[in-house]
């Protein structure tokens, strides 16, 4: 039977190590300070914004919620974005997506500073980490994937990694990540021919796709690592891209959907807020 892989003590483990540097930082006087913009009331951004802003406090940042209504423009929204970037006192922005459909999300994304885009969504951050540059934020889940392996002790280095999913997202940036960990890495999609052959040659299989129950016993070889990114609600119930059950009965370790790395991500937002006053200084 695997393992499974629990994204809470990992994303306690990254806590611990914040406590230390945020204390650090106080003693300079800086309080790492977060913006959270969000359109509309839709009741589940709504609620994560709150467990964001509650994990800033309870760690000693400060958070602060922009709310716009959903009809908003583009315009004002990135006028809006534009007033976070030239807030000194603003170490790092989340923007809450999906964006209404009435406005074009890469370049509201863009409009946002590189280095205050603590979710790696505009091209400046994309470009820096697909670049290899150390100066910007990778998407939180796709560097939480890299968090899990690194709290379970398992090195990509020189292991076979899939993907399946390719959105900026999740996908490329999980598998640019796996890449500079020196993992040999396949990125796969819906074009993408015989899946599970190729899922079954990986050491490490990251499913991103948001398809319930994808991946399973045909995908899963003795030994392999299974992180479910994937988020799905079946039958009101919140399910991940695997058949974790059965994935379970070959592979080495999976994480499970929930409890496993989307418990890891909002940790991750705060790294990359304390990261940010660090760089700022
Ligand atoms: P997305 O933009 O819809 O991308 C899905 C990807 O899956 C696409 O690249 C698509 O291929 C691929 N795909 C679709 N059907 C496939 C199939 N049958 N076989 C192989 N590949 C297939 O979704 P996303 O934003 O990347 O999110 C993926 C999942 O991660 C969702 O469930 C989302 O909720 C979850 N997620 C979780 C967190 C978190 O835990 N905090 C954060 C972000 C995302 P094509 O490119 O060919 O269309």
């Amino acid at each position: 039977m695997a393992e499974i892989l629990l994204g809470r003590p990992a994303a306690d483990a990254i806590r611990e190590d914040l406590a230390r540097r945020i204390a650090a930082l106080a003693e300079k006087g800086v309080t790492p300070r977060l913006a959270v913009i969000r359109l509309g009331e839709d009741p589940g951004d709504m609620a994560y914004e709150r467990s964001i802003r509650r994990g800033c406090e309870k760690l000693g940042c400060a958070a602060e919620s922009i709310a716009l209504p959903a009809d908003c423009t583009q315009e004002a929204l990135i006028a809006q974005i534009e007033a976070v970037n030239a807030d000194d006192s603003i170490h790092g922005c989340l923007l809450l997506r999906p964006l209404p459909k009435h406005m074009h999300s890469a370049a509201v994304c863009d409009a946002l500073l590189p280095e205050k885009d603590l979710d790696g969504m505009g091209r400046g951050a994309l470009g820096a980490l697909f670049a290899g540059r150390k100066d910007a934020f990778a998407p939180c889940t796709a560097q939480a994937c890299l968090e899990m392996l690194k709290f379970y002790g398992i090195d990509p280095a020189g292991r076979r990694a899939a993907v399946v999913g390719r959105s900026l997202v999740i996908g490329r940036p999980v598998g640019q990540l796996l890449l500079q960990a020196d993992a040999t890495v396949t990125l796969c999609h819906s074009r993408t021919p015989d899946l599970a052959a190729v899922c079954r040659e990986a050491d490490i299989l990251i499913a991103a796709v948001g398809h319930a129950g994808l991946i399973g016993a045909e995908h899963t070889r003795p030994g392999q690592v299974i992180l479910d990114v994937g988020v799905n609600s079946v039958d009101g119930k919140l399910c991940g891209d695997v058949r974790t059950e059965e994935a379970a009965e070959i592979a080495a370790a999976v994480s499970p959907v929930p409890g496993g790395v989307g418990a890891v991500t909002p940790a991750v937002l705060l790294a990359h807020l304390v990261e940010a006053a660090e760089r700022r200084g």
